[in-house]
């Protein structure tokens, strides 16, 4: 007897075999002729499987009445042709057994609608609500997409350092590592001496891989790492989290067009990967979360990308007659009203802006002629905003010194970054996706923390 996961059964179970299924009882009921229907879910899709267990089914007498919401079961049947609507077959019982009862006085996830911030309280048991399943399942297509995405690209994986002695963008917030006993420092001494530190210097954790990444990329060529990335910034906002995950993607010979060109390729790829592999699960997110989802991607497949300088883009806003909380002016770091004004209101689609300002971008990149702007780009899409931050690489050793001391920093600390330029420099380019902020994107979920299993945001890291 085999033991199918259930989104098997529904799509392709054959009609007359006999099966095992195991998983939570979503719900139960007791006809007047004495028999149960049971819908059971084992997480593999949105679709319950329906369950017919006759009294006279072994185990039914002694156990049925355990069969409540949330408990855990396998049963084995036989696979029929399903009269009811909505649902190909259904499962006619032989056995029946209880694996694990629930209380349902206690039991939190009822089969009814939780708010959001209810289900974050209950982050252990949130995944098996529907809402969940779906942003969970979706989740993992888009990570698979990613990776096939670079991988049949031949870009190489690679594994960049959680734990840095390097700031990566000079001026980012970070987490520090430390094993010092910083109650007992505090008590006998107001310096820190980190010399007496794990690391022999001060550690954290990092906010970017893309400095070591261009090592790999000035060595074996396009790659990328994904991975955990931490940003200790006390933004409460629904797109900001203290933990999330990078893909940086780095590329010798690229200049910043092919850097835009692979990032919009890379985006639509993914959404059609999504597309493909979740039909159901989508079609859930257009029903009930954001009823413009599905034909907002579909937009997004049909029309490239707009490119705009960003300089064009402050004319754009300061022409436009919308009221902005926040000032916009030309060497000013956008707010994400100007930019999902840009990307939602005027394009309607994706945009991308580039050639930014020197003064508001890191000290990496590559600095146009005019010597005012940088070759930095963002993707900007609608109802997330910012979702890929990127730029070609400063790759002139005496500009990026330039820079460097333009940013304040010591070149003492990056003499590696420095030696790529110094032997055999070439130009380079690549940029970074936030893994949640295109989960956010393809499903409609509007705040951050539904789409990470477990958020981590100021004051909060549980679970
Ligand atoms: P923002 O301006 O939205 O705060 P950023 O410019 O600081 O983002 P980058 O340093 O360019 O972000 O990081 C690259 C990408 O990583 C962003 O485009 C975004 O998709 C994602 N990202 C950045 N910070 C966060 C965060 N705190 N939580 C989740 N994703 C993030
Ligand atoms: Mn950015």
């Amino acid at each position: 007897m085999t033991t199918p996961r259930i989104d098997r059964v529904l799509k392709e179970g054959e009609i007359g075999s006999s099966l095992e299924v195991r998983g939570w009882v979503r719900t139960r009921r007791d006809s007047k002729q004495g028999f149960s229907f049971i819908e059971l879910n084992d997480g593999s899709c949105m679709g319950n499987l329906q369950i017919v267990v006759d009294a006279d089914v072994p185990g039914y007498e002694d156990s049925i009445k355990d069969v409540t919401t949330g408990a855990s079961v396998a049963i084995e049947g036989e696979l029929k042709e399903s009269p009811g609507k909505g649902q190909r077959v259904e499962l006619q019982a032989t056995s029946l057994r209880v694996l694990g009862t629930t209380d349902p006085e206690t039991f939190p996830l009822q089969k009814k609608r939780h708010s959001f911030e209810f289900l974050r309280e209950i982050a252990h048991l949130r995944p098996r609500s529907n809402t969940f399943g779906a942003v969970t399942r979706v989740r993992n297509v888009i990570s698979r997409s990613i990776h096939n995405f670079f991988q049949s690209r031949d870009f190489v994986y690679i594994n960049t350092p959680i734990i840095t002695t390097s700031d990566c963008e000079g001026a980012g917030e970070m987490f520090q590592v430390t094993t010092l006993n910083v109650d007992r420092i505090a008590e006998i001494s107001t310096k820190i001496d980190y010399a007496q530190d794990f690391f022999g210097k001060k550690a954290s954790l990092t906010v970017s891989g893309q400095l070591e990444a261009e090592i790999y990329a000035t060595s074996v060529g396009p790659c990328y790492t994904f991975g955990p990335t931490f940003r200790a910034e006390n933004s409460n906002t629904t797109r900001h989290l203290a933990e999330f995950w990078m893909v940086e993607p780095e590329m010798p010979f690229y200049e910043l067009p092919d850097d835009m060109d692979l990032a919009e390729a890379f985006i639509k790829t993914i959404i059609k990967d999504v597309l493909e592999a979740c039909p159901e699960d989508m079609e859930f997110f257009n029903k009930r979360i954001d009823n413009t989802v599905l034909e907002s991607l579909q937009n997004v497949l049909d029309n490239d990308f707009i490119r705009l300088p960003y300089t064009e883009a402050i004319e754009l806003l300061e022409k436009c007659d919308k009221k902005f909380e926040y000032p916009h002016e030309w060497g000013r770091d956008l707010q994400s009203e100007h930019e999902r004004y840009l990307t939602e209101e005027h394009f309607k689609q994706p945009v991308i802006l580039y050639d930014y300002p020197r003064t508001i971008k890191p000290f990496y990149m590559y600095c146009n002629d005019d010597g005012k702007t940088v070759r930095a780009m963002d993707v900007l899409v609608p109802r997330v905003g910012e979702i890929i931050g990127g730029s070609q690489r400063e790759d002139r050793l005496s500009m990026l010194e330039t820079r460097m001391a333009e940013c304040n920093l010591d070149p003492k600390e990056y003499w590696w970054y420095l030696d790529l330029r110094r032997y055999g420099s070439v130009p380079h380019a690549g940029f970074g996706l936030g893994l949640e902020r295109m989960v956010q994107f393809v499903t409609g979920m509007t705040n951050i923390r539904d789409v990470i299993p477990f958020p981590r945001t100021p004051k909060n890291a549980d679970f």
